[in-house]
């Protein structure tokens, strides 16, 4: 399995397809894939059909869209960065975290 510099959370700038320039949360992961799903971006209609508890009509749902053409808003210094692994002590173990390539600010706490 494929892993994402991105999950869910993280703010987001879309670097190419019709919702290029784009910014949005990443709602959902797809490691498996390499995709993710973002809010707002890559809307797609679905033509559903009357359920019980359903409406008959058209619904607008965001569609995956590859993890590559997404790059992380560093909450920090609010710019799209490239992600860099950091060391954090914790504890007697070192792990390594995602942290802004701009200005070091760590992504995950
Ligand atoms: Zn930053």
């Amino acid at each position: 399995m494929a892993k994402l510099h991105v999950k869910k959370g993280d703010q987001v700038l879309v670097l190419s397809g019709k919702d290029k320039g784009k910014k949005g949360r990443i709602l959902r992961a797809l490691p498996a894939e390499g995709k993710v799903i973002v809010e707002g971006i890559n809307i797609v209609k679905k033509h559903t059909r009357a359920t019980q508890r359903v409406q008959a009509g058209i619904h607008e749902q965001e569609a995956p869209i590859y993890s590559a053409k997404v790059m992380v808003i560093c909450p920090s210094c609010k710019k799209p960065t490239r992600i860099k692994k950091s060391p954090v002590k914790k504890g007697e173990k070192t792990v390594w975290v995602r942290a802004c390539k701009k200005c070091g600010e760590l992504l995950d706490k």
